[in-house]
C-alpha cells in the first residue's frame, strides 16, 4: 500500500482543483469563508467534500439497477467470448452500437488493422534467486503473499461441456481489420475537455467472458444509458468505450491512442463547436468487476461465495508519468465511493497494470477498477473462471453482480461529479 499516512490521504481528498474542473459547492458551506485552500500537488487543487452528497448524483445513482446490469451482462454472452476477429465479436460490436443508440448516446466507432505478433522467444531459464524475485513480485509491482493457485488461458474446446456454446466459441480469430464503437455525452459549457470511461468487450477461453470483461462493459454501458438520459446535463463531456483486441494485448486501446491522441481538442469543421476529440482529462478502466472470493484456500480451492469484506480496487500506476494526478483521482473515486455505493467499499492502490488504461496512463491521470488487485490477487489465482470455459453469466451469484453495481455506483457519482452532472425537473 501506499506508504503515506491514512490521515493525509483524507486531507488530500478534500481540498479544490481546477484541471479536473471539480464542482466544489458541497465543501462551500462547511468551511469557514476565508479559510485559504492548499493546493495538492503542483499542477492540480480540487475539492472534494467528502462527508456530503449531491442529490442530483443520488438521483443518477438510483437509477441504477441490479436487475438491468445483470441484464446487460446476459445480453453480451449471448455471443459466447467474442474472441477478437470472429463473426461472434463483430456481433457483439454491433448489439453493443444498437444498445448505446437506443439509450440515446451519439455513437461512432474506430477501425484498426490487427495483426497478431510472431510467437514469443522461449524465455531464459532463471536461477534460483531470479525465479525467487520473479514469484515475489507480480505484474505492476506489487508482492506476493499468501497461498497462490496456478492461472492461465484454457485452449481447450473440449473442455466446454455445452455443444451449444462450443460451438459459438469454435470458429477461429481471423487477422485483419477490426472495429470498436464508443459513444459520447457531449458537455454543455466545456465540450472541448472529456474523462474516458472504458471496459473491453472482447474475450477468451471457451466460455462466456461474463466477468473479464462483460462485467466492464456492461458498467460502462450502464453508464453511458443514465448519462444520456434527456434530463441530465454535464459540463464537460463523457466518452465511453467498448475497446476490442484487449486480450491480444491492449490493441485496440493502442490503436485509439494512435488515431485520436493528436486530435484533442480541435474543433472541426472549424466555428461549429464541435469537438470530435475533446481534450482528455483522464482515463477510467473498469476490467473484472464480480468475483472477490479471498484467497485460495491451502488445497489451491477459492470460496464459492462473494465475501463479505470484498471491495472495489481502485487502482493508478506508481510509476505512470501522471501517478501523482493520478492517485488524487484515485481519492476521488474512493470518496465517491464512501457516498453512493450501497454495499461495499473502496480501496486505493497503485499498482494498476494489465488493462486498457496502461496504453493512457504516460498521457493523461488513468485508473482502473477491478474486483481485486491485478498483480497479487488475480495473478495469484484468486479468480479461477478467469480465462476458463466456467466463465459463464451462470458462474455469479447476486452477491457477485452487487460487487459490479457497487463499481458502477463508484464511477458514476465520481464521474458526475467531476463533469458537473445535473438533472433538470428533479423531485429531490
Ligand atoms: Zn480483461
Amino acid at each position: 500500500m501506499i506508504s503515506v499516512p491514512h490521515s493525509m490521504l483524507r486531507l488530500a481528498a478534500t481540498c479544490s482543483i481546477s484541471i479536473f474542473a471539480l464542482a466544489c459547492a458541497h465543501a462551500a458551506p462547511r468551511m469557514p469563508p476565508e479559510a485559504p485552500v492548499k493546493p495538492i500537488g503542483v499542477a492540480l487543487s480540487f475539492t472534494v467534500a467528502h462527508d456530503s452528497s449531491s442529490p442530483d448524483i443520488e438521483t443518477l445513482v438510483s437509477r441504477l439497477d441490479l436487475e438491468k446490469y445483470k441484464a446487460t451482462v446476459k445480453g453480451l454472452t449471448q455471443f459466447g467470448d467474442r474472441r477478437q476477429g470472429t463473426d461472434r465479436n463483430r456481433a457483439a460490436v454491433d448489439w453493443i452500437e444498437a444498445q448505446l443508440k437506443s439509450y440515446g448516446c451519439q455513437t461512432a466507432r474506430i477501425t484498426y488493422d490487427f495483426q497478431p505478433p510472431p510467437p514469443r522467444p522461449p524465455r531464459p531459464k532463471l536461477d534460483s534467486a531470479a525465479r525467487a524475485r520473479a514469484e515475489m513480485w507480480n505484474v505492476g509491482g506489487a508482492r506476493s503473499r499468501g497461498v497462490r493457485a496456478p492461472t492461465g488461458v484454457n485452449t481447450d474446446s473440449m473442455r466446454q461441456p455445452d455443444p451449444k456454446l462450443r460451438a459459438l466459441d469454435t470458429p477461429q480469430s481471423v487477422p485483419g481489420e477490426r472495429q470498436e464503437v464508443y459513444c459520447t455525452k457531449v458537455g454543455t459549457t466545456h465540450p472541448d475537455e472529456m474523462y474516458i470511461v472504458g471496459g473491453h468487450m472482447d474475450g477468451i477461453g471457451w466460455g462466456e467472458a461474463a466477468n473479464d470483461d462483460g462485467s466492464g462493459t456492461a458498467l460502462v454501458m450502464e453508464l453511458a444509458r443514465v448519462f444520456s438520459s434527456p434530463d441530465v446535463h454535464t459540463d464537460r463531456s463523457i466518452r465511453f468505450v467498448l475497446w476490442n483486441n484487449e486480450e491480444t494485448g491492449l490493441d485496440g486501446a493502442k490503436a485509439y491512442v494512435a488515431q485520436r491522441q493528436a486530435l484533442q481538442g480541435i474543433e472541426s469543421p472549424k466555428g461549429s463547436g464541435q469537438y470530435p476529440e475533446p481534450k482528455w482529462l483522464g482515463m477510467i478502466q473498469h476490467d473484472m468487476m464480480m468475483f472477490d472470493h479471498g484467497m485460495p484456500r491451502p488445497d489451491g480451492t477459492v470460496s464459492k461465495e462473494q465475501r463479505p469484506e470484498a471491495n472495489v480496487n481502485v487502482e493508478f500506476q506508481s510509476k505512470s508519468k501522471f501517478a501523482a494526478d493520478a492517485e488524487k483521482l484515485a481519492w476521488v473515486f474512493e470518496n465517491a465511493n464512501e457516498l453512493y455505493a450501497t454495499d461495499y467499499p473502496a480501496q486505493v492502490g497503485r499498482h494498476m497494470t494489465n488493462t486498457d488504461s496502461s496504453p493512457f496512463m504516460d498521457i493523461v491521470p488513468a485508473l482502473s477498477l477491478r474486483e481485486n488487485e491485478r498483480g497479487a490477487q488475480i495473478g495469484n489465482g484468486w479468480d479461477p473462471p478467469w480465462h476458463q470455459h466456467t466463465h459463464l453469466y451462470t458462474t455469479y451469484s447476486d452477491k457477485d453482480f452487487r460487487l459490479g453495481l457497487n463499481a458502477a455506483q463508484t464511477t458514476l457519482g465520481a464521474i458526475a461529479t467531476l463533469t458537473g452532472a445535473k438533472v433538470t425537473g428533479a423531485a429531490h
